[in-house]
């Protein structure tokens, strides 16, 4: 592999104000508005002469359906292998501003600290997926594959206007052999130990979103009676909230057990070790059982009326390879109620991409190059992303934020005062570029 020359320092102050620059469009979705990213980022790759820029327009007139744009930028290879695909959402969660310290869309860096909404989830990736194939433009390196640049529109609220639009309007987008997209990223700390670990996502739980709705007799409050809905729907809810789900440790998680365990971090992973740790970890507990949240209720309309109906919604997330179907009858058992109805709302579930890939092992041996004592963790994301439709198309897709997050940074993912540090992102830029040349030469 020839020698390059980079100049990170220099490559890391242009991407810190691209960054600030990105935050500054403030894409919160709802309504995302994200034709205004779009526009910004094409003009930088023509700028860099990269001229194969396509916009897909989303837009419709229903509510919110105003701007909703995807960019695809692609940077040409000989061919000879299929295409990787750099993933990224341009739309952020909206902010409860109020309790923020600065403005979310400031973009401000002070002290090597780059602010704003957007910062880790997902902006900052945006731009290490950008560098990375400027990088590759400007220093005309050989390529095999084609690299594409894919920014969608609203991950954050299911990707009506994004990953769905383009499944279903623009199949022949998801053609690749592999994606790089968020889903994962490097901690600190691993279970109360200090040793940087990154997680590589290639699985991640299926939402399955429930509506109960409990119906009973309508009457005064003055006289009780026990066809209550509300009180049904208490029942109900205080049953599922009872459910001791079992904790199983799925085949996708095999590695990431094994690993900590062969370096240290964990006990051997046996059914009671991992009981143990879900018990005592919120985080451990939701990639080793099937959870439930309740997430909203509604009923009644007046202090003395007893209500004739009453509903509430639960956001189940199921372990990888659950059948949903069977789910549902195990929540019917539980609430044991024929007259609470429940609904589903959305469900979403996908394969896992295999760890035993070509991306994988590039991306162990760069971290390892990077960060000498790092553990790479084949994990699955509690949460769910645009990577769910790559999968079930069967490409290979991994959540690979190459950042290291200290706990109270990542806590900042959809909450309050999210922020980047520069060398964070020094570290992405130069972990991310690195695999995808080896990937790509
Ligand atoms: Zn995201």
């Amino acid at each position: 592999m020839p020698d390059l020359r980079i100049d990170w320092d220099a490559i890391t102050d242009e991407a810190t104000q691209l960054l600030s620059d990105f935050i500054r469009i403030d894409t919160s979705n709802p309504p995302g508005r994200e034709a205004d990213a779009c526009e910004w980022l094409a003009g930088i790759f023509r700028r860099e002469g990269i001229d194969d820029v396509q916009f897909y327009d989303a837009s419709d007139d229903r509510e919110h359906g105003a701007d909703r744009m995807n960019l695809v930028a692609t940077l040409s290879g000989d061919g000879s292998k299929p295409p990787l695909i750099l993933l990224n959402h341009t739309d952020v969660v909206p902010v409860e501003r109020q309790y923020w310290d600065f403005d979310p869309f400031c973009g401000t860096v002070v002290d090597g600290v780059i602010y704003g909404r957007g910062a880790i989830d997902m902006k900052s990736m945006g731009i290490m997926e950008l560098m990375a194939m400027l990088i590759i433009k400007r220093h005309r390196l050989p390529q095999t594959r084609d690299i594409v640049y894919m920014a969608l529109a609203d991950e954050e609220a299911g990707g009506e206007w994004g990953i769905e639009w383009v499944e279903r309007e623009h199949p022949e987008l998801l053609d690749a052999e592999y994606v790089i997209n968020e889903g994962g990223w490097g901690n600190a700390e691993v279970f109360g130990t200090r040793r940087p670990s990154f997680s590589c996502s290639i699985s991640e739980k299926g939402p399955l979103w429930l509506r109960l709705v409990a119906e009973g007799r309508p009457g005064h409050g003055s006289v009780p009676h026990p066809d209550n809905a509300l009180e049904r729907l208490v029942r109900a809810l205080g049953r599922v909230q009872e459910w001791s789900r079992p904790v199983t440790a799925v085949p996708e998680l095999a590695g990431f057990f094994d690993r900590l365990y062969r370096h240290n971090i964990l006990p051997e992973p046996t059914q009671p070790a991992l009981e143990e740790l879900a018990g005592s970890n919120l985080v451990a507990r939701a990639i080793l059982t099937n959870t439930i949240s309740t997430t909203t209720a509604r009923a009644g309309v007046k202090h003395n009326v007893i209500p004739g109906i009453a509903e509430a919604t639960l956001d189940c997330r199921l372990l990888p390879g659950q059948d949903a179907e069977a789910f549902i009858e195990q929540v019917r058992e539980v609430i044991a109620d024929p007259k609470v109805r429940i609904e589903t709302v959305y469900v979403s579930c996908t394969p896992a991409s295999s760890a035993q890939t070509e991306l994988f092992g590039i991306i162990e041996e760069v971290v390892h190059d990077h960060v000498e004592e790092a553990l790479v963790l084949p994990s699955v994301s509690a949460g769910f992303t645009d990577s769910r439709v790559f999968r079930s198309h069967g490409i290979t897709s991994y959540g690979f934020i190459p950042i290291l997050l200290e706990q109270d940074e990542a806590m900042t993912v959809h909450g309050h005062n999210e922020r980047i540090r520069v060398e964070n992102l020094a570290l992405g830029l130069q972990i991310l570029f690195e695999t995808v040349r080896r990937l790509c030469s």
